[in-house]
Protein backbone atom coordinates (compact mmCIF):
# COMPACT_ATOMS: atom_id res chain seq x y z
CA UNK A 1 0.00 0.00 0.00
CA UNK A 2 1.01 3.38 -0.96
CA UNK A 3 1.79 6.43 1.83
CA UNK A 4 -0.59 8.41 2.55
CA UNK A 5 0.69 12.44 1.41
CA UNK A 6 2.11 14.35 4.30
CA UNK A 7 -0.44 16.48 6.40
CA UNK A 8 0.61 19.79 7.55
CA UNK A 9 1.03 18.68 10.68
CA UNK A 10 3.58 15.70 9.15
CA UNK A 11 5.55 18.62 7.43
CA UNK A 12 5.23 20.94 10.59
CA UNK A 13 6.82 17.47 12.71
CA UNK A 14 9.47 16.55 10.08
CA UNK A 15 10.47 20.14 9.99
CA UNK A 16 10.19 20.98 6.34
CA UNK A 17 7.20 23.69 8.11
CA UNK A 18 8.31 26.31 10.68
CA UNK A 19 6.53 26.34 14.05
CA UNK A 20 6.62 27.58 17.65
CA UNK A 21 7.56 23.92 19.21
CA UNK A 22 7.21 23.87 22.75
CA UNK A 23 7.37 19.78 23.20
CA UNK A 24 8.53 16.55 21.30
CA UNK A 25 8.84 13.15 22.10
CA UNK A 26 8.66 9.82 20.65
CA UNK A 27 4.78 9.77 19.36
CA UNK A 28 4.12 13.37 20.91
CA UNK A 29 4.59 17.18 18.83
CA UNK A 30 3.52 19.86 20.25
CA UNK A 31 3.56 23.89 18.63
CA UNK A 32 1.51 27.39 18.99
CA UNK A 33 -1.30 27.04 16.88
CA UNK A 34 -1.39 29.98 14.10
CA UNK A 35 -4.45 31.22 14.68
CA UNK A 36 -4.86 31.46 18.15
CA UNK A 37 -8.20 31.77 20.04
CA UNK A 38 -5.77 32.96 22.92
CA UNK A 39 -2.63 33.85 23.88
CA UNK A 40 -1.38 29.95 24.28
CA UNK A 41 -3.08 28.54 22.09
CA UNK A 42 -1.29 24.88 21.66
CA UNK A 43 -1.76 22.20 19.46
CA UNK A 44 -0.64 18.67 20.75
CA UNK A 45 -0.34 16.29 17.75
CA UNK A 46 0.58 12.29 17.58
CA UNK A 47 3.59 12.11 15.40
CA UNK A 48 1.31 8.83 13.73
CA UNK A 49 -0.80 10.61 10.61
CA UNK A 50 -4.66 9.24 11.83
CA UNK A 51 -6.92 11.30 10.59
CA UNK A 52 -9.32 10.66 13.50
CA UNK A 53 -9.26 9.95 16.59
CA UNK A 54 -10.75 6.92 16.40
CA UNK A 55 -8.19 5.84 14.20
CA UNK A 56 -5.77 6.12 16.65
CA UNK A 57 -3.36 3.49 17.98
CA UNK A 58 -3.33 2.89 21.22
CA UNK A 59 0.62 3.38 22.26
CA UNK A 60 -0.18 6.91 20.16
CA UNK A 61 -3.22 7.53 22.51
CA UNK A 62 -1.70 6.53 25.50
CA UNK A 63 1.38 8.81 24.71
CA UNK A 64 -1.16 11.64 24.27
CA UNK A 65 -2.52 11.24 27.40
CA UNK A 66 0.46 10.82 29.73
CA UNK A 67 1.08 14.43 28.35
CA UNK A 68 -2.07 16.89 28.30
CA UNK A 69 -2.36 17.65 31.48
CA UNK A 70 1.63 18.61 31.87
CA UNK A 71 1.59 20.54 28.58
CA UNK A 72 -2.00 22.11 29.56
CA UNK A 73 -0.07 23.11 33.34
CA UNK A 74 2.65 24.62 30.76
CA UNK A 75 0.36 26.61 28.95
CA UNK A 76 -1.39 28.18 31.58
CA UNK A 77 1.43 28.73 33.75
CA UNK A 78 2.60 30.93 31.30
CA UNK A 79 -0.58 32.29 29.58
CA UNK A 80 -1.06 33.23 33.25
CA UNK A 81 -4.42 31.06 32.93
CA UNK A 82 -6.62 29.08 35.26
CA UNK A 83 -9.29 27.84 33.07
CA UNK A 84 -9.18 26.29 29.62
CA UNK A 85 -11.06 24.10 27.13
CA UNK A 86 -9.45 21.16 25.31
CA UNK A 87 -11.06 21.11 22.03
CA UNK A 88 -10.62 17.43 19.95
CA UNK A 89 -12.65 18.31 16.16
CA UNK A 90 -13.11 14.53 14.23
CA UNK A 91 -14.45 15.44 10.52
CA UNK A 92 -15.47 17.72 8.37
CA UNK A 93 -18.79 18.44 9.90
CA UNK A 94 -17.68 18.38 13.38
CA UNK A 95 -15.12 21.41 12.32
CA UNK A 96 -12.21 19.53 11.35
CA UNK A 97 -9.64 21.29 8.92
CA UNK A 98 -6.65 19.37 8.80
CA UNK A 99 -6.58 15.91 8.41
CA UNK A 100 -4.38 14.59 11.26
CA UNK A 101 -5.54 14.27 14.87
CA UNK A 102 -4.96 17.01 17.37
CA UNK A 103 -6.23 18.30 20.54
CA UNK A 104 -6.35 21.99 20.89
CA UNK A 105 -5.57 23.86 24.72
CA UNK A 106 -7.17 27.34 24.63
CA UNK A 107 -6.78 29.01 27.46
CA UNK A 108 -10.13 30.90 28.74
CA UNK A 109 -8.95 34.63 30.43
CA UNK A 110 -11.52 36.71 31.99
CA UNK A 111 -11.05 39.47 29.01
CA UNK A 112 -13.43 36.83 27.58
CA UNK A 113 -10.31 35.50 24.78
CA UNK A 114 -10.24 31.80 24.46
CA UNK A 115 -13.06 29.58 23.19
CA UNK A 116 -16.92 31.46 22.27
CA UNK A 117 -19.02 30.67 20.12
CA UNK A 118 -18.99 32.09 16.89
CA UNK A 119 -15.19 30.95 17.23
CA UNK A 120 -12.98 33.74 16.57
CA UNK A 121 -9.10 33.60 15.85
CA UNK A 122 -6.33 36.19 15.57
CA UNK A 123 -2.79 36.09 13.60
CA UNK A 124 0.08 34.74 15.64
CA UNK A 125 2.59 37.12 15.92
CA UNK A 126 6.16 35.69 15.36
CA UNK A 127 7.82 37.60 18.56
CA UNK A 128 5.17 36.96 20.70
CA UNK A 129 5.05 33.44 19.60
CA UNK A 130 8.62 33.29 19.70
CA UNK A 131 8.70 34.30 23.43
CA UNK A 132 5.52 32.11 24.78
CA UNK A 133 6.90 28.75 22.95
CA UNK A 134 10.32 29.85 24.78
CA UNK A 135 8.52 29.99 28.35
CA UNK A 136 6.53 26.56 27.51
CA UNK A 137 9.94 24.96 26.81
CA UNK A 138 11.35 26.49 29.75
CA UNK A 139 8.48 25.16 31.75
CA UNK A 140 8.55 22.08 30.78
CA UNK A 141 12.25 20.80 31.16
P1 LIG B 1 -9.22 21.98 13.49
O1 LIG B 1 -10.22 22.94 12.96
O2 LIG B 1 -8.81 20.96 12.42
O3 LIG B 1 -9.63 21.34 14.77
O4 LIG B 1 -7.94 22.83 13.84
C1 LIG B 1 -6.82 22.96 13.02
C2 LIG B 1 -5.96 24.03 13.62
O5 LIG B 1 -4.69 23.99 12.99
C3 LIG B 1 -6.51 25.44 13.42
O6 LIG B 1 -6.72 26.05 14.69
C4 LIG B 1 -5.43 26.15 12.61
O7 LIG B 1 -5.22 27.48 13.00
C5 LIG B 1 -4.20 25.29 12.88
N1 LIG B 1 -3.26 25.29 11.77
C6 LIG B 1 -3.53 25.02 10.46
N2 LIG B 1 -2.41 25.10 9.72
C7 LIG B 1 -1.40 25.41 10.58
C8 LIG B 1 0.00 25.64 10.40
O8 LIG B 1 0.56 25.56 9.30
N3 LIG B 1 0.72 25.94 11.52
C9 LIG B 1 0.15 26.02 12.76
N4 LIG B 1 0.95 26.34 13.78
N5 LIG B 1 -1.18 25.83 12.96
C10 LIG B 1 -1.94 25.52 11.88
Amino acid sequence: MSEPEPSIFTLIIRGEIPCHKVYEDEHVFAFLDINPFSPGHTLVVPKEQAITLDALSDESSAAIGRVLPRISQAVLAVSGTVDFNVLQNNGEAAFQSVSHVHFHIIPKSEDGSGLAWPFKSTQLDPDEGARMAEQIRNYLE
